[in-house]
């Protein structure tokens, strides 16, 4: 059953690149006002889709961007079999600077890339591609079988990238259905590498903090002053230094043994896992273009509570940046956006131009 649906799949790839480059046409930037309407076109694109896959399908308005909620008419998938809700976006980020994109962002185009033939476009690999990947997958089984393999629900926002500002009023709003799942798949997520498939089961997690600190009430001459009056830069920068110790290890008191599981242990067996992905820490730095003092050894991508890496480790990225800050105003403001804190962002790069594209809301892989 499973060989024929691959199959047929196969077969239809052309099929499955047109559908795909329509959608990615859409200029759906859930950021810029004057792309509203793009965002609605692509949010009815999905829910066509969904609907000629059979789903039956709600368009929920938010007080932005709408989601979509598609699931399984009673009676196409087996009696009993378990529920597995989808979670994708189909909004995407800015496309600017435009000077650095090859081809146009919304103009989605087939070329070479660092893989081989890749497909361009804004949105390709984040997340269109991976939701298209989907529902084509939804369709082919349909397709071919008449059928569902079991229950799913398929959840689509178009406000992921401005940080999902209504979405848990929709999922509070459906809970009743959406608890049923006992499977939650987001393929909103990097592979390892070419030809790699991955599943992504653990993420760092985030925390955005404003803090100010205060010293003297005015600035202070440094020749005068110099030494005697402690700097709020100074002491700004101690704090974030001492988040980790040189080895890139959390010294927040009690971080890794929060009751209910702070930071599980890795078990052998992920441990053994690892080691079998092809990865260079030399080519890893090198593709990042970091120095080599602040690369971090692989292990600490995946392993924040493993083993003490190897000593070459030196400086944090907290350390570099703390060493950057400028003392010289009497009040220090720290502002740590979501996208100041992933330092480890794993490189976007099989359909993305070699542009700044990380999201900031978006999960580091
Ligand atoms: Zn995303």
């Amino acid at each position: 059953m499973r060989d024929t649906v691959l199959l047929w799949i196969e077969k239809n790839r052309g099929r499955w690149l047109g559908e795909l480059k329509a959608w990615l046409g859409i200029p759906s930037i859930s950021a810029q006002p004057d792309h509203a309407g793009d965002v609605l076109a692509a949010a009815a694109w999905a829910a066509d889709y969904l609907r000629a896959i059979g789903m039956r399908v709600e368009t929920i308005p938010t007080a932005r961007h709408p989601c979509l909620l598609a699931t399984t008419p009673e009676g196409m998938a087996p009696a009993g079999s378990p529920h597995i809700l989808i979670y994708g976006h189909y909004d995407v980020q800015p496309p600017e600077p435009l000077e650095l994109w090859t081809t146009p962002a919304f103009t989605p185009t087939v070329r070479a890339g660092a893989g081989g033939e890749e497909l361009f476009a804004r949105g390709a690999s984040d997340d269109k591609g991976q939701v298209h990947c989907h529902l084509a997958a939804l369709m082919a089984w349909k397709e071919v079988n008449h059928g569902f393999p079991c229950r799913i629900s398929v959840l689509l926002e178009g406000e992921e990238e401005i940080g999902s500002p209504n979405l848990m009023t929709v999922v509070n709003a459906r809970r009743d259905l959406l608890k049923t799942a006992q499977v939650l798949l987001i393929s909103d997520t990097n592979i390892f590498a070419d030809g790699i498939p991955s599943i992504t089961y653990g993420l760092r997690g985030l925390i955005g903090v404003e803090f100010a600190l205060h010293g003297a009430k005015t600035d202070l001459h440094s020749g005068m002053y110099g030494g005697t009056v402690a700097n709020p830069a100074h002491a700004l920068c101690e704090m974030i230094a001492k988040l980790h110790d040189a080895n890139g290890r959390v010294t927040v008191p009690g971080f890794y043994d929060q009751p209910g599981g702070g930071v599980l242990p890795v078990t052998d067996a992920e441990r053994q896992m690892w080691r079998t992905l092809p990865h260079d820490d030399a080519r890893y730095a090198a593709d990042l273009a970091s120095p080599a003092s602040s690369a971090r050894p692989a292990s600490l991508r995946w392993n924040a509570n493993g083993p003490a890496p190897p000593s070459k480790s030196t400086a944090s990225p907290a350390a570099t940046r703390a060493r950057a800050a400028k003392p010289s105003s009497p009040t220090a403001p720290a502002s740590r956006s979501p996208a100041g804190l992933s330092p480890t962002r794993m490189p976007r790069k099989s359909a993305t131009p070699s542009s700044p594209t990380s999201s900031p809301s978006c999960p580091p892989a």
